[in-house]
């Protein structure tokens, strides 16, 4: 059976450094300040960001919520987002996705890219994606850097490792590709156009899957003594959360395995303190 990689205390790991690193900042009189926008009333968006303030708060960082509503035009949200990026007390902006496709129509990239790379806790600028992609250290994407401390804590070296990436988009897949490979891991990225996704996956130390897809990566597909990184977050029809892989039959082949719920969810949200903390010490030079 495998290890199971309790993403939860992982993440509690991650956020006794970031409380800690707060109360020093205080200590020395500063504040650390993070503002979240969010368009539109969509529920699951709304939880998403009280969890967010709810996590900010226990590690004493300051919260600001800027809501907008769907009907408010693109100018309003890119004059809002221009404001806090400029805002000298504020040191991480974070626009929630998605943003209703009325307000941002094909112009989320556009959207992004306002706001400062150097408070771009999200990472998901194209400065901050084109640092990661050079091997440079910008502010990466939170779930790449939860995925690399779940994989870490069972085999803290990549070197040479063969890898599965399933998921290529902007905000999961590709970072955390580059991420890995610039660890020194062999990652084969595999997508929706992917033939035979079997035929890499059975191959790979690792396999990280992001697609969205109940049930997608099944023990036939796994290599015995594997290590599984499950990011999906998918609700069924019975409103239970599962992931992308078939949980109780991977266990049983794999050698490590994340949960979903409990895995990657609690450490990307960990990792978005930490971007906000290391945004506050690059603007401050401390
Ligand atoms: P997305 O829809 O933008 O991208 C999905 C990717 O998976 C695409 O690149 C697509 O080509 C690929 N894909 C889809 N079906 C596939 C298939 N059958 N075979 C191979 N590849 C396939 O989604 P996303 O934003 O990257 O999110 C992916 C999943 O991760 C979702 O379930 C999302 O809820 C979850 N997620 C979790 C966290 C977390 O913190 N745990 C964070 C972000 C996203």
């Amino acid at each position: 059976m495998a290890q199971i990689i309790d993403g939860k205390v992982l993440a509690a790991e991650v956020r006794e450094t970031v409380a800690s690193e707060v109360q020093k900042i205080k200590a020395q009189g500063g504040t650390v300040r993070f503002a979240a926008v969010l368009v539109g009333e969509d529920p699951a968006s709304q939880i998403y960001v009280r969890n967010k303030q709810r996590a900010c708060e226990k590690v004493g960082i300051e919260f600001e919520l800027h809501t907008l509503p769907a009907t408010c035009q693109y100018e309003d949200l890119t004059t809002l987002i221009r404001r806090l990026s400029a805002d000298v007390k504020i040191n991480g902006v974070l626009l929630q996705l998605p943003v209703p496709e009325s307000v941002v129509g094909n112009r989320l990239t556009e959207i992004l890219n306002l706001i400062d790379p150097q408070k771009d806790v999200d990472g998901l600028t194209i400065a901050n994606l084109g640092k990661l992609a050079d091997g440079v250290n910008g502010l990466v994407p939170c779930t790449a850097q939860g995925v690399l401390y779940a994989i870490q804590s069972v085999c803290p070296d990549l070197t040479g490792k063969n890898v599965v990436m399933i998921g290529r988009s902007r905000i999961v897949g590709r970072p955390t590709s580059l991420l890995l490979t610039n660890h020194d891991a062999t990652v084969t990225i595999c997508h929706s156009r992917t033939r035979d996704l079997a035929q890499y996956t059975r191959n790979a130390d690792i396999v990280v899957v992001a697609a969205g897809c109940p049930g997608l990566v099944t023990a036939k597909m796994v290599k015995k003594g594997a290590i599984i990184i499950d990011v999906g977050i998918n609700r069924l029809p019975d409103g239970k959360l599962v992931g992308d892989v078939d949980f109780v039959n991977v266990e049983k082949v794999a050698s490590a395995i994340t949960p979903v719920p409990g895995g990657i969810g609690p450490l990307t949200i960990a990792f978005l303190l930490k971007n906000i903390v290391v945004a506050y010490c690059r603007q401050r030079v401390c």
